[in-house]
């Protein structure tokens, strides 16, 4: 029988992502409740809401058709607009397609990012931008592994082939993680160590609490910003050659570019980006 830890198991009930562990088919019942019981009462609000509701649709709630995705019913999967168009290699913007060409858009032409390549999920509009909003408020970081494991099911086989040797999340401010309760490149990258069996540092990378949010500002005016903002913990010593960097949204990549740097200063020979949802127009 396959091991499960009680966080995951409860999680895994409640969102119908139990698919993945037949073994425990029968006993779902005795093992929800011994799970609720090991996580103990602080936990119990968050476990127990989950598991009085039946599998749903991560978008709508609504019922999911049919076995083929357990995480979205169909007119939702079809909404979330996930990328199925030729991507720059480098930053995963969308490109022209040129036949029997490897893309890069003309922005990563003129520039050099610090990370080597670049997985999105999606177009960060509609569904599925409203989906990575709801993520950052949801404490209980259920978005966040429904989004890990759509990353394995699109990504799964060329993600694995590249065989980083550990995944980070790009860090939040400190303060506003703490506003939040959650942080969602954290959880994903916890939930991808598990399905992928790779170590994350969760820890790695920390961000300023000073450091002044993007949004609002201009292109140059976000590398700006973040300049100089982001550091390796100093808890941590870095001992991984190529590194997965997780985050939920890359907009003009400065964040990404940063963490990067930093990574590679410290000795990173590869850096790898993975995010849910990439800008159409950044
Ligand atoms: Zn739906
Ligand atoms: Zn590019």
């Amino acid at each position: 029988m396959p091991t499960i830890g009680p966080r995951r198991l409860v999680r895994e009930l409640a969102c119908g992502l139990g698919r993945g562990a037949p073994a425990l088919r029968g006993r779902l019942p005795l093992a929800a409740a011994e799970a609720a019981w090991r996580l103990g009462p602080a936990a119990w609000g968050r476990g127990l809401d989950e598991l009085i509701f039946p599998p749903c649709c991560a978008a709508c709630r609504g019922a999911l058709d049919a076995a083929e995705n357990p995480y979205f019913c169909f007119a939702c999967w079809q909404a979330l607009d996930l990328v199925d168009w030729p991507v720059c290699q480098k930053c995963a913007a969308r490109v022209p397609e040129i036949p029997g060409d490897v893309a890069t858009c003309s922005r990563c032409e003129a520039q050099k990012f610090a990370f080597d390549q670049t997985w999105a999920l999606g177009a960060y509009q509609g569904l599925l931008r409203e989906l990575v909003l709801r993520m950052k408020q949801d404490r209980r970081d259920w978005l966040a592994a429904v989004w890990a494991r759509v990353a394995c099911h699109r990504l799964g086989d060329s993600c694995r082939s590249l065989a980083p040797d550990a995944i980070v999340p790009v860090p939040p401010a400190g303060w506003r993680r703490w506003l939040r309760g959650s942080h969602p490149p954290a959880a994903m990258a916890d939930e991808l160590s598990r399905l992928w069996g790779l170590e994350a540092v969760l820890g790695l990378l920390k961000k300023s609490p000073n450091a002044r949010p993007q949004q609002g500002l201009s292109r140059p005016g976000r590398f700006r910003n973040i300049r100089g903002q982001i550091r390796l913990n100093r808890n941590y010593s870095l001992d991984a050659p190529h590194i997965l960097l997780v985050d939920d949204v890359m907009t003009t990549g400065a964040t990404c570019h940063e963490a990067a740097k930093v990574l590679k200063h410290h000795g990173a020979r590869r850096v790898s980006v993975l995010v849910v949802g990439r800008t159409p127009e950044a």
